[in-house]
């Protein structure tokens, strides 16, 4: 494995041990030439998933910028990592086993916010914020309500969030 920090080959495997859930093996590593340490995950993976993204390009699906996305949501929030990186990995399993291999991105939000939900409040409305990019104030109180399970999840991300019959003023929707 190359040294992230001087970019040599010379590396040695330190520690070697399952995470928590044994879904990974986490191996700690030391560079030989300049000293760095860094960690590498070993993983199983069902199937290579494809992100469809709403401009129609596809990518790759990368699971370190879920992971970063997810630290920046995560900022300052009492979770332990441990619980962050379970969590990606059944996020993960669950889009492997949907059985494409090609994966729109609203979906991937979608499976990203069902579990945020039940690991941190905060987190949630502020991934959602940027996922669903919130314009309004009522976008948070929607978010919030989904939260306190006041509201029905979205059917599907590509539509507005269902209209609300005790409310006929709120028509003026787009
Ligand atoms: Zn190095």
């Amino acid at each position: 494995m190359r040294c992230p920090g001087c970019g040599s080959l010379d590396t040695q495997v330190k520690d070697s041990r399952p995470t928590e859930d044994s879904a990974a093996i986490r191996r700690r590593r030391v560079c030989l030439t300049c000293n760095f340490r860094f960690t590498t995950f070993e993983r199983v993976q069902l199937r290579e998933l494809v992100v469809i993204k709403r401009n129609g390009r596809r990518v790759p699906f990368d699971r370190d910028k879920l992971m970063r996305s997810l630290s920046i949501a995560l900022r300052k929030r009492p979770v332990e990592p441990e619980r962050v990186e379970e969590m990606v990995s059944k996020i993960v399993r669950e889009l492997e086993s949907i059985g494409e291999s090609e994966i729109a991105s609203e979906m991937i939000g979608e499976t990203v916010m069902e579990h945020l939900r039940n690991l941190d409040d905060v987190a949630y409305v502020r991934f959602a914020s940027v996922y669903r990019n919130f314009r309004e104030p009522k976008d948070f109180e929607q978010a919030l309500a989904e939260l306190s399970g006041d509201d029905e999840p979205r059917p599907g991300p590509a539509k507005p969030g269902p209209a609300k019959p005790a409310r006929p003023s709120a028509a003026a929707r787009k």
